[in-house]
């Protein structure tokens, strides 16, 4: 189909969590004149990867109420997007004790139910594993982990509910504009849609679409491999891990087995990609590298082998941290890109952010400033970065 389309007011690019969580919030609102954009599924892009962690663990003050204000959502919906309350912990060795105290008191201080926990105490949660090079650890009992595409599909169902439509397998080729204002989108058969909003979700790919406008997104796409580990035995409901000593993180996985990832981003530059074509399985030597790390954690495990691995791919912008704002100067043009592996969790607040920042034209949060997210904090040089890094693992906190 080709011409012009008078359609919708407000046009999302991009239908994964990001998406489909602000279409969600802007009709939720009374902003049902939406269209959302897919080039090819729902979720197909980097969401259809997430390992799904759910955690208000974050250096960064706003996102961790970010996260913090999306979890009763996981908690309503339950079984609906596959949320296991497992609980989940962060291990840190000598070295980063003092920043996991001042972490965990601000996290107490936004409201959030964290405590730091001892060896002992972090045993008897986990009785497998090996504690001796672990200093200090903080436990969320309300985190776990979630099914990202059932999320997303659980907006999808919600926004659609609510009026909003859904188009999949149609690109974006360009985002249109009339003097200093968006005026639509034009798609890959040629076709127009009017839009008086335009909001880019399109993960990685939204750096393309706005470099057409001459606005400067700095973004690179960071492929991230993971394992899947049988034990050798039925694992129950284990609390997911976030071990800043191995540089690693861990949940259950399925009926009883063991998905592990990698947050040792040392080598960053050798591991960018087209995310568009890139090797799906973990190569030989991170798989030895990372089953020595299990291994070194989980000595207990009778039987383990590596059933399987996959890879991702992250969208990181230079502080890792995502460009949630109106950009470009260009009136009725928001961003909600860039979040680098750590969207997940925080996905039900970035919808209702974009929607505040659209309805209200700013945050009604006050523990969520929306200058924190601005795209200009790149060139200003005044990256979002977290309050208490951790030595070896800044970039994901
Ligand atoms: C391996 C991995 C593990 C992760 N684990 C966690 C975790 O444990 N916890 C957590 O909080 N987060 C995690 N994340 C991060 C989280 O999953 C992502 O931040 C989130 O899913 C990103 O959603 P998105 O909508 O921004 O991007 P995407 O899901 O990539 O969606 C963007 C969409 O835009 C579409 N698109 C692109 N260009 C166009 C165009 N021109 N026209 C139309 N559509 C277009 C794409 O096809 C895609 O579907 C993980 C990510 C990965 C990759």
């Amino acid at each position: 189909m080709t011409g012009r389309n008078t359609g919708p007011k407000t046009v999302i690019i991009g239908g994964g969590l990001i998406g489909l969580s602000i279409a969600r919030a802007l009709t939720e609102r009374g902003i049902t004149d939406v269209l959302v954009l897919e080039r090819h599924q729902l979720a197909s892009g980097g969401t259809g990867k997430s390992s799904g962690i759910v955690r208000a663990h974050y250096g960064v003050p706003s996102l961790a109420a970010m996260a913090w204000r999306s979890l009763p959502l996981f908690e309503k919906l339950g079984a609906e997007v596959g949320f296991r309350q497992t609980g989940y912990c962060v291990l840190v060795g000598e070295e980063n004790v003092e920043a996991l105290k001042a972490n965990t008191a601000m996290h107490q201080g936004l409201g959030v139910e964290v405590d730091l926990i001892d060896n002992d105490r972090l045993s008897s949660l986990w009785p497998m594993l090996h504690v001796d090079d672990v200093a200090l650890a903080s436990y969320e009992p309300r985190g776990g982990f979630a099914d990202a595409t059932q999320l997303a599909l659980h907006f999808s169902q919600r926004a659609r509910e609510q009026g909003a439509r859904i188009r999949q397998n149609v690109a974006v080729t360009r985002i249109l504009t009339s003097g200093d204002r968006v005026s639509g989108v034009e798609l890959a058969d040629g076709e127009v849609v009017e839009a008086d909003t335009v909001i880019v979700a399109a993960g990685w790919w939204s750096a393309g679409l706005l470099a057409g406008l001459g606005i400067d997104f700095p973004v690179e796409a960071y492929r991230s491999e993971l394992l899947i580990v049988d034990a050798g035995e039925p694992l129950p409901d284990l609390p997911v891990i976030s071990d800043l000593v191995s540089l690693q993180y861990c949940r259950v996985e399925g009926a009883g087995q063991f998905l592990v990832g990698n947050s040792d981003h040392a080598d960053f530059g050798s591991k960018l990609v087209d995310p568009d074509g890139y090797s799906n399985i973990a190569g030989e030597a991170s798989i030895e590298r990372y089953a020595e790390k299990v291994m070194h954690r989980f000595p207990g495990f009778p039987d383990p082998s590596v059933t399987h691995t996959y890879a991702g791919v992250y969208d990181v912008p230079p502080d890792w941290n995502p460009v949630i704002a109106p950009v470009g100067g260009v009136d009725g043009l928001v961003l909600a890109a860039g979040f680098a592996g750590h969207g997940f969790k925080i996905s039900p607040a970035v919808g209702d952010l974009v929607a505040d920042l659209v309805v209200e034209g700013d945050s009604t949060d006050p523990d969520v400033p929306a200058r924190d997210f601005r795209l200009e904090r790149f060139a200003e040089g005044t990256p979002l970065t977290s309050l208490h890094p951790y030595a070896g693992a800044g970039e994901m906190r």
